[in-house]
């Protein structure tokens, strides 16, 4: 259950928490590092199987969207913790529609 978006979670935090401890500053916001490892353990604990929830992407650099990974400005405009592009993020009727249809993969 809910195994897909758990690999693709795992790969996006292993990825962040990576550069985070390598690189002098942290290149990634660490709030929204830990964003994604409390999104993995919220998973990990509901019954609910989230391979068959909608998810978002950015249409850009083609990162997940983690809840509260978008950093939403004054205006409301939603901005990518990854890449910086703003309201760009497309939906996805699940994480295997995600993988087949992503134009973009990310780098990790
Ligand atoms: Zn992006």
């Amino acid at each position: 259950m809910s195994k897909e978006i758990l690999k693709q979670l795992n790969k996006l935090y292993k990825h962040v928490e990576y550069y985070n401890k390598m690189a002098p500053f942290p290149p990634f916001c660490t709030e929204w590092q830990q964003n994604i490892r409390d999104k993995i353990n919220e998973i990990k604990m509901e019954k609910k199987d989230y391979d068959k929830e909608p998810v978002f992407a950015c249409k850009h650099c083609g990162t997940l969207v983690v809840p509260n990974q978008y950093e939403v400005d004054d205006d409301g405009n939603e901005i990518c913790m990854r890449c910086g592009s703003v309201n760009e993020a497309i939906e996805y009727k699940n994480i295997f529609e995600y993988n087949k249809e992503q134009k973009i993969k990310p780098k990790y």
